[in-house]
């Protein structure tokens, strides 16, 4: 196996199925996903990773990115596997394991230019331990 590429197993009745994945080259979370540019990572499974946003705005700024790449949330829904709801699973694991699912948090998605998305490849905010405000800039 080649070092960009990474190997992942997928339960299935038949046995494990085994899914490539391939990082798109000069994606900022696929290289996180590769393990190839350094991240606080909170927690992982095959399918999805929970990193330390950065530029936090909150006392708690996480994102969960599938390894896999795709480039926004209508593109993950459209692949149609469960990869969508395992992500938003994993944001509530997140939220459980950060003590802020009780005070509440937000999950968010920026997508494209007006929702200022600034890295193509999808990604989960949540953000917690403080209140929100509403309307969002
Ligand atoms: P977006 O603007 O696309 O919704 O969110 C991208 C997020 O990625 C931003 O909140 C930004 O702070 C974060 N970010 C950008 N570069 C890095 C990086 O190298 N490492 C981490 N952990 N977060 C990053
Ligand atoms: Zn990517």
């Amino acid at each position: 196996m080649g070092s960009q590429e990474t190997t992942i197993s997928v339960g299935g009745v038949a046995g494990p199925v085994h899914v490539k994945i391939f990082p798109v080259p000069d994606c900022l979370f696929c290289g996180i996903a590769a393990s190839e540019i350094p991240a606080t990572i909170v927690s992982s499974n095959p399918r999805t990773i929970a990193f330390r946003d950065i530029n936090p705005q909150a006392p708690v700024h996480i994102l969960v990115i599938p390894r896999a790449h795709h480039p926004n949330l209508a593109e993950l829904a459209a692949a149609d596997d469960g990869l969508l709801a395992d992500l938003v699973a994993h944001a509530h694991e997140v939220a459980l394991a950060e003590g802020i699912a009780d005070t509440g948090y937000r999950v968010v998605f920026n997508t494209g230019r007006h929702g200022g998305q600034t890295v193509d490849h999808v990604h989960a905010h949540v953000i917690g331990g403080r209140q929100m405000t509403w309307p969002p800039g």
